[in-house]
Parts: C-alpha cells; sequence; structure tokens
C-alpha cells in the first residue's frame, strides 16, 4: 500500500485516499473482537491490503457509489446503513428514483457513474438510526444521524478518542452537495450545526485529508456559511429579475461552470432547495413556476443565518 494506514489508536485505523478524488473516500478500519469497516471505497491498494483481513461488518456512511464502491467484495461481512438510505443502497432501479429525473423532464441516469464503474450493488443487512451504538469489543461507536446530504446519511461518534467521523460534511472548499432530489437543504444546515456543536477534538470526513486536530469548529463554520453565501446570491438574482429556476441557475451561483452536462442539473436541485428554503422563511412567494421577493426584501437586509 502506498500510504499506511494512521493509526488513530490501538483498534481504529484511517485509511487514506488523495483528497477528492470519485469514485473513493476515506474509510475507517476497526480491528477489535470484531473488525469493522467504515465505508468501502478504498483506492486498489488499500483494497489488496484489507483482502487479508476477515472483515465483519460493513458500515455504509450513506448509499452514494463513492462510499459502497467494494461492498459485494467482503461477501462475508454484514452491512449495516441508516434507515432511510436503506432502500436506495441495494438496488440500482431503487437508486436511480432519487435522482429526480421527473423534476427536470430528463433521463438523468444517463450520466450516472455506476454503470462505467462496474458497481454491483448489493442489499444491506441491518438498520441504524440516531444513537445506536456500536459494540466491537473496546471500541464502541455511537451513530450520528446527520440529514441532509441524503436522508439517511451518517457520521459517528467515537467518544474514547474526541472524534466525529463526519463523512460528507466533507469541508470540500466548493461547499456542500445537495444535488438531487433526495436531498435536504435545513436538514444539511442543522447537521452540520449539530457537528460545530459536539466540539470535537478530530475530525474526519469522507474526502479531506486528515485526522483534523486544529481550527475545527472555524472551518465548519466556513463550510457551513457557503449555505447562506448561495442563498443571498439566490436573493440578488431575483432581485435582478430572475425568476424561474433555470435563469437563476444560468447565473453559475454555485458552479461557476458547468464542466459536464449534469452539473447543470446539480445547480438546478441546489437552487430549488434554497428557494423553497426562502419560502419557508417568508421572504420569497411562488407564481406557478416563477419565483419573487416578497416588497421590502432586498440584498440589503438579509439575515438569513
Ligand atoms: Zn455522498
Ligand atoms: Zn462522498
Amino acid at each position: 500500500m502506498k500510504s499506511e494506514p494512521k493509526k488513530l489508536s490501538r483498534h481504529v485505523s484511517l485509511l487514506e485516499v488523495p483528497e477528492y478524488t470519485f469514485p473513493y473516500c476515506n474509510t475507517i478500519l476497526i480491528e477489535d473482537d470484531a473488525c469493522c469497516l467504515i465505508d468501502t471505497a478504498v483506492t486498489d491498494d488499500a483494497f489488496q491490503y484489507l483482502r487479508g483481513k476477515h472483515i465483519d461488518l460493513i458500515v455504509s456512511t450513506h448509499y452514494h457509489v463513492d462510499h459502497n464502491l467494494h461492498n459485494n467484495h467482503f461477501p462475508q461481512a454484514k452491512i449495516m446503513v441508516h434507515e432511510a438510505d436503506f432502500p436506495y443502497l441495494g438496488s440500482r432501479e431503487r437508486f436511480i428514483s432519487t435522482l429526480g429525473s421527473q423534476y427536470v423532464g430528463e433521463d438523468l441516469s444517463r450520466y450516472l457513474k455506476v454503470d462505467q464503474l462496474g458497481y454491483e450493488f448489493r442489499e444491506p443487512d441491518e438498520t441504524m438510526s440516531d444513537g445506536t451504538i456500536i459494540d466491537l469489543g473496546h471500541t464502541r461507536l455511537e451513530v450520528l444521524h446527520l440529514p441532509g446530504h441524503t436522508a439517511g446519511h451518517c457520521g459517528f461518534l467515537f467518544p474514547d478518542l474526541g472524534l466525529v467521523f463526519s463523512s460528507d460534511i466533507d469541508l470540500d472548499r466548493f461547499g456542500p452537495w445537495y444535488g438531487n432530489a433526495a436531498c435536504n437543504l435545513n436538514d444539511f444546515i442543522d447537521s452540520v450545526d449539530r457537528v460545530i456543536n459536539l466540539k470535537p477534538e478530530m475530525l474526519i470526513t469522507s474526502h479531506a485529508s486528515g485526522p483534523i486536530t486544529s481550527n475545527i469548529q472555524a472551518r465548519l463554520a466556513r463550510y457551513r456559511d457557503e449555505f447562506y453565501r448561495r442563498e443571498k446570491e439566490v436573493i440578488n438574482a431575483l432581485y435582478r429579475g430572475k425568476h424561474t429556476l433555470w435563469e437563476i441557475v444560468d447565473e453559475n451561483i454555485i458552479y461557476r461552470k458547468f464542466h459536464e452536462p449534469q452539473m447543470r442539473y446539480f445547480e438546478w436541485f441546489m437552487i430549488r432547495q434554497h428557494v423553497l428554503r426562502l419560502i419557508g422563511l417568508g421572504k420569497v412567494f411562488a407564481d406557478n413556476d416563477r419565483y419573487y421577493l416578497y416588497d421590502g426584501v432586498r440584498p440589503s437586509n438579509l439575515n438569513l443565518a
């Protein structure tokens, strides 16, 4: 293996991938009375390293392919996932139903990477929910349900290590992703706030290099504030006379450029989440598929956070 696993304790190691390389993610290996892997989307090198291990349990943070790539290669292991993501982990058809093709009048499955990757869906075995304790012998971890990115997105608290594994609350410089029909912006904001309030001593995310031990709250706050920056830009666009979702999409508020065609659809779903949130906040109203600011709501008098 090119980069060795990073030991976090006698039983817990971090297997890292280069930052933000699709379809891989950081994984945590716990070798205790039972052997557990949090997510399986390791690179080939780490996969060879793991082949010699007897993995009893795979805990999946959420149903996205870049977290479950090798689920099928550990047939002896049971797979556990949050109940809200359980249906979407096991089948391509149910997975595709989350994309939201019907909202945009386009078959979004044509852009799916799962087919090109030769990814094989495998049904999970067990569910977990917020507060579930996973006891592996000497290591106990607690499930943190952190919805928003997906409905069943989970992180984990390792109380003995002061560690939170926050999964796709990933501190990506680009900001949070909520670009399909299964995402929920309000939940995502609440989930980031929850991690901030836990005041972890150590943070590991699925895609940033880690472990992170300094400025954790400030870095999470900066990541969260990207939601509010985007929302202010949405208000600005409405103020400047952009009234349909597609008109706002073409302002490139989130993606500065659409490098791949599906990015325009990601942008649409994220903008839609902001508009729905602004309706909920009483700042915007809908007239069919056009959206307007209420009188008196101006880019200069917003206090969104
Ligand atoms: Zn994800
Ligand atoms: Zn991810």
